[in-house]
Formats: C-alpha cells, sequence, structure tokens
C-alpha cells in the first residue's frame, strides 16, 4: 500500500487534487461552517470568473469566520459587478505589449510567454480575470510560434512563463516547452510565475524539478502569496523542495483591502515567507481591472504600511512597493 503522504508526491496526485476543488461558493461555505447570511455583502454564484479553490487551500482557512484573509481572496461577491471609474478591463497595457503566440515584450531583456489561461485558483482581484486566453492559442505548435518570436529577439536574457499559471500545464507539455527554450542560445534563464506552489503544493512532484533541476537554464521561480496563513508545513516542503532543485525563489504579491493591509500581517509574512527559503520581492499595488476596486487600499495607507515595513524589518525582507504603469520601462516604485 502506497503511504498517505507519498501520494501527493505522485505526478498525477496534483491533477486529482485540482479536479478535486470546491467549485460552488455554498460549498465551500458548508465545508468552513459559516452561514452564507453571515458574509458580509451577497455572494455571486454566476460570476462569469467562477470560482475555484483547491482543498489543500481550503483547508488553512479559519473555520467560522466570514472575514478569514484567504477566503476573502477566493469568494466571489456581488460587489465584482460594480464600476467604478479608473477600473478597467486590461488595466496594465498587456494587448499593447503582444508580440504574438501569447509572447508580451514590455520590460528589456525579458519577455513573459503566457502558456496557459487556466489557473488552479480564482482570485477575485486578477487583473487577468478579462484577458483573452482563448484568443491566446497554447496548443504546442503555437509554442513554436513563441519560441520563433523569442529566438528571433537576441536582447533576450530571460523568458517568464506566466499566464493563467505555467504549472497548471501537465509536466510533459511543460518539458516540452522548455525544451525548445533550451536551444535558444541568448536565454540565460527561465522564470516561472506561478501560484501553485502555494494553493497547490503537491504540484511540486519529481518530474517537475527533474526538469527544472537539470535544464541549460538558471530556474528562477516567483511565487505568489499574499498572508502568512497560505503558508502552511505542506508549502514549506514543496518551497524546500524547489530550492534543493536549485531554484532561486522570490515571492509577489498583491496589497489588498481586508486581507494584509495591514503592517502585523505582512511583516509575518515577510518572516514565513523568509523561514520558508523565500526573498520577498514585490508588493503590488492593485492592478486596477474591473470587479476588483473593494480590494484596493488608497496611496497614503501603501506608503504608511510600507514605511512600518522598513522600520521592523531587515531590509532583505522589505519588498519593493511597485505599480505597473502602461507604457513604462519597469515597475514604478511608488
Ligand atoms: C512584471 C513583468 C515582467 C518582469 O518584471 P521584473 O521587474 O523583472 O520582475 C516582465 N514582463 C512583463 C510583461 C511583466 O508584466
Ligand atoms: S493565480 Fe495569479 S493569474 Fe491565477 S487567478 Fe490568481 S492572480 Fe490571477
Amino acid at each position: 500500500m502506497i503511504a498517505r503522504t507519498s501520494l501527493s508526491w505522485q505526478s498525477d496526485g496534483w491533477q486529482q487534487e485540482l479536479a478535486a476543488g470546491f467549485r460552488r461558493p455554498h460549498e465551500l461555505l458548508a465545508a468552513l461552517e459559516i452561514a452564507p447570511e453571515r458574509i458580509e455583502t451577497s455572494i455571486d454564484c454566476d460570476s462569469p470568473f467562477s470560482m475555484r479553490v483547491p482543498r489543500a487551500y481550503a483547508r488553512r482557512m479559519r473555520r467560522g469566520d466570514p472575514a478569514d484573509p484567504l477566503l476573502r481572496q477566493v469568494l466571489p461577491v456581488a460587489a465584482e459587478q460594480r464600476a467604478a471609474p479608473g477600473f478597467s478591463a486590461d488595466p496594465v497595457g498587456d494587448h499593447a505589449a503582444r508580440r504574438g503566440a501569447g509572447v508580451l515584450h514590455k520590460y528589456r531583456g525579458r519577455a513573459l510567454l503566457i502558456t496557459t489561461g487556466a489557473c488552479a485558483i480564482h482570485c477575485r482581484y486578477c487583473f487577468r480575470r478579462h484577458f483573452p486566453y482563448a484568443e491566446e492559442h497554447t496548443a504546442d505548435n503555437e509554442w513554436e510560434d513563441a519560441v520563433a518570436v523569442i529566438a528571433g529577439d537576441g536582447s533576450l536574457r530571460e523568458v517568464i512563463l506566466s499566464g493563467g499559471d505555467p504549472l497548471a500545464l501537465t509536466t510533459a507539455r511543460l518539458a516540452r516547452l522548455v525544451h525548445k527554450l533550451e536551444t535558444v542560445p541568448h536565454l540565460s534563464r527561465l522564470r516561472l510565475h506561478t501560484r501553485l506552489p502555494i494553493v497547490l503544493p503537491s504540484r511540486i512532484e519529481n518530474g517537475l524539478l527533474d526538469l527544472l533541476a537539470r535544464g541549460r537554464l538558471k530556474p528562477v521561480m516567483v511565487v505568489h502569496a499574499n498572508h502568512p496563513n497560505e503558508i502552511d508545513g505542506e508549502v514549506v516542503a514543496a518551497l524546500a523542495r524547489l530550492a534543493d532543485a536549485g531554484v532561486a525563489l522570490f515571492n509577489q504579491s498583491v496589497l489588498l483591502r481586508g486581507v494584509n493591509d495591514d503592517a502585523a500581517v505582512l511583516t509575518a509574512l515577510s518572516e514565513a515567507l523568509f523561514t520558508a527559503g523565500v526573498t520577498p520581492y514585490y508588493l503590488h499595488l492593485l492592478d486596477r481591472v474591473q470587479g476588483a476596486a473593494h480590494f484596493e487600499v488608497d496611496i497614503d495607507t501603501a506608503h504608511a504600511l510600507h514605511r512600518q515595513l522598513r522600520e521592523g524589518l531587515p531590509g532583505y525582507l522589505v519588498p519593493q512597493l511597485v505599480r505597473e504603469v502602461e507604457g513604462e520601462p519597469f515597475k514604478r516604485p511608488v
């Protein structure tokens, strides 16, 4: 018999877990023993950006707490339908940066490749919630086109696999892409932007670790955690396996009202990340995407929080507070 703990490291264990995630708000609330009427705004069961929550993530939510910071990140609410001035469908100018075949080129030396529209979790504040993923065809032959775009630009040193979530692809598909990228001589780094090590740590299975450890390109991973409660023992173990495979680990967070707009929470997050071998990298101001206005933290509060982090943490644990501005040559520090 296979021990229960080793099961989650099997290559298809994570896909079963993904399929078993919560898809209906009332089912998640029932599991958390929260009566729906205790949620302060009404729940939206028919959002076109449907609810999606892995059970591994839901297990870290506090039972009976309608204000839980993890629950708030994933529960679809009616407030998402309110139009807010200044909030648009494409707040960061991704359309303008498209080079075709899912390649976005905004910053020197780095190109970002949209590998898939799929995510294991649907974060309600996601700036790509309206992105027309269907147009970014992700069949393997299309990666030929994406790799050709990257191979044709000798100024590139790094490819960032993004999405959606690149680790929502199977390891076999990811390997086919990575092996193609390895043939491009001017590339030296492979970066993955992924929330899967946090929300579905069983995704960090041996096949993926081999792919990252044995490749020609230096692997870098930027994970995405917003609250220290997201980092439990399973996540710490997954991150340790990545570090052992030689992956450089960083974290980006989004500053979110009612989730992490609190200096003590952000301090605890930086400390938990560092203990898990991850360096805090960016703290993003919310991208002003339609449907996310209720998560916005005003700029003065953001500055004050960042200052408190500076006062309370060693400099290397203070993430850069940034905002993405369309047309700028880098993410703008604020
Ligand atoms: C954020 C981003 C990058 C990476 O920027 P860094 O400052 O290197 O983290 C690259 N390309 C695009 C399109 C991005 O949005
Ligand atoms: S994991 Fe990232 S891309 Fe996916 S829904 Fe969340 S914020 Fe968006």
